[in-house]
């Protein structure tokens, strides 16, 4: 059944679309050349040089709205969430991602993000494989909304890049359970033909809601984040296994193998800077390699709901950082901390 026409992913936008089933994002009927909210407005392949890292945002539009202001304030071109982003469109039917993309294009700060733990992984795979790119490689999931999949290289102003999302739910076993109530209920729902609402068909197309079995890095994903190549920063959801924050709830065995997985990583490519998020907690840890390098590691508490709810600070301050990437040094390493929140990275391009 074809519906009428789709909400529109800006008001700005001239385009037409329209539904595609539940859960999936709207689909483009015609594009208009020019359009000024399909077309983004700073595409992160231009030449982006000051970028606020913001911890894990899980849904919540005001604190993404917050950080957009932070941005612009900051004079920051791009706000970049590690994880935990809020991807549960089939839950709020895109409303997340549709007021963070209409605030992103209003003022033209680009929202990427890289995968958490409680982000829609067969969403974001979907989208993986039919959305435009931009130039970067960035998935456009709607105007002025990117998503980095896992091991996505790309370099802004000399500094390389690659996010390696993913991490193990400690609260796996209830949401598994929970899943599988809500499965065993629609089934016996569809079985007396009763019918069914858009959530339950929902379930029942992709066994999972509340938790995704594609959470942590694949063996595959991993070998494809140690290909060849340079890597300047590295933005991961998880912590890496070898830092020791002073506050970790996560630190129980069957979190240890994604861990383990960043750290391999750490380990083959010796990035300068990684910044994390996952914890709801704000930490600075120094990692030395045996060659003397070391990979400064910073991790970013999350939205003040979650944080106060986890045990975090609860202070919006702790949950971003600022970078700024300047060109033109030979050595691709060198990085000056200016303050808690505010770094430079110099890359090997100019
Ligand atoms: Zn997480
Ligand atoms: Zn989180």
């Amino acid at each position: 059944m074809r519906s009428a026409a789709y909400k529109k992913p800006s008001p700005k936008c001239w385009c037409e679309f329209e539904e595609t089933s539940y859960g999936n994002p709207p689909t483009k009927v015609s594009e208009e050349p020019g359009c000024p909210s399909c077309e983004i407005p700073v595409g992160p392949g231009l030449g982006l040089t000051r970028v606020l890292f913001a911890g894990d945002t899980h849904g919540d539009t005001n604190h993404v709205r917050w950080l957009i202001d932070a941005a612009k304030k900051e004079e920051a071109q791009a706000v970049f969430v590690l994880g935990d982003f809020g991807i549960w469109d089939h839950l709020d039917q895109g409303n997340f991602t549709d007021n963070v993309s209409r605030y992103a294009l209003k003022h033209e700060i680009p929202v990427l993000f890289l995968p958490g733990n409680h982000d829609n992984y067969d969403l974001l795979f979907e989208w993986e494989a039919d959305r435009p790119r931009c130039e970067d490689g960035f998935i456009w999931v709607k105007g002025g909304v990117g998503y980095s999949p896992r091991g996505h290289r790309w370099v802004w102003n000399g500094v390389r890049f690659m996010s390696l999302g993913g991490a193990y739910s400690i609260d796996k076993k209830w949401r598994v359970h929970d899943d599988e109530q809500v499965l065993a209920r629609v089934g016996r729902k569809q079985d007396k033909g009763h019918s069914l609402n858009a959530r339950e068909r929902y379930i029942l197309r992709t066994g999972q809601m509340t938790w995704w079995h594609q959470e942590e890095i694949s063996q595959a994903e991993l070998d494809h984040a140690l290909r060849p190549g340079e890597v300047d920063v590295l933005l991961t959801h998880d912590k890496p296994r070898a830092s020791r924050p002073d506050w970790n709830r996560k630190d129980i065995e069957d979190c240890w193998e994604n861990q383990q997985a960043i750290q391999d990583v750490v380990d083959a490519k010796k990035p300068r800077v990684l910044l994390h998020g996952h914890l709801h907690y704000a930490y600075e840890a120094e990692l030395s390699h045996p060659g003397g390098e070391e990979t400064f590691v910073k991790a970013l508490d999350c939205d003040p709901g979650a944080s106060s709810g986890s045990g975090g600070s609860g202070d919006r301050h702790k949950s971003y950082a600022i970078m700024t990437m300047l060109p033109g040094k030979t050595d691709s390493h060198d990085l000056t901390i200016m303050s808690a929140g505010q770094f430079r990275i110099f890359g090997v391009g100019g």
